[in-house]
């Protein structure tokens, strides 16, 4: 197949599904439990829009463990966490934002490539995209602790489409995100933002962070929207 014009890549969490559950928070707080031998709660993270590995490091802190012993701790932790999730994600078909499956199936036939970008570690976000039906429309991405920050995960998968032949260099690169870190993270990385009023920050919050396009739902975007 010849290399694509185009690269669509996509947040996870409130931006392909809502409202996915506790699995994914509780799992975090069994594999510190697990690690560290001390229960503690996740609540009053402000995850949305976190990457896992900085909400293991804020929990880790939480259960007295800091710096380079937290970062000893934190591979550790996050396998315990992902095997944890892959036992406990319920189904998630039913979870799937407004408009994912026909934008996903519009891009599929149009031969554009979609990849996740996601602060969720690799094997969550696999498992979340299996149980929702949806992990046959992406072939590449970058996860939690693929690189340090959003902006960096961007740049990383869009390399990684350009190293498997998927797209061509100078391809239009969009992401599709719901939190004001995901508007920060694509202009980090140079690449246009679509932003979705699906997560948990209010619209106008997020529209005021100047994405290049803000729907209210997946519904509502417009083929030049995403794809020029
Ligand atoms: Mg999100």
């Amino acid at each position: 197949m010849e290399p694509a014009g185009a690269l669509a890549l996509f947040d996870i969490d409130g931006t392909l599904l809502r409202r996915s559950g506790p699995a994914h928070r509780r799992a975090l707080e069994r594999a510190v439990e697990r690690v560290t031998g001390t229960a503690v709660s996740i609540d009053g993270i402000p995850v949305a829009g976190m990457l896992d590995r900085d909400i293991l490091l804020e929990m880790l802190a939480r259960a007295g463990t800091h710096g380079r012993a937290a970062l000893r701790l934190l591979g550790e932790a996050g396998r315990a966490a992902q095997n944890i999730y892959a036992r406990n994600c319920p189904d998630l078909s039913r979870k799937v934002c407004p408009g994912v499956r026909g934008l996903l199936r519009a891009l599929q036939r149009r031969g554009i490539p979609c990849g996740l970008v996601t602060g969720n570690l690799e094997r969550i976000a696999w498992t979340k995209m299996r149980r929702a039906g949806l992990e046959e429309f992406f072939i590449v991405g970058a996860f939690s602790g693929d690189a340090p920050t959003r902006g960096a995960l961007i740049r990383l998968a869009v390399s990684r489409a350009r190293r498997a032949g998927l797209i061509r260099r100078g391809a239009d690169v969009v992401y599709v995100g719901d939190h004001p870190n995901d508007v920060k993270a694509a202009r980090e990385a140079g690449v246009r933002i679509v932003a979705v009023g699906t997560g948990v920050v209010s619209r106008e919050e997020l529209a005021a962070c100047g994405p290049d396009h803000f729907v209210a739902d997946l519904r509502a975007l417009r083929r030049g929207d995403l794809i020029r």
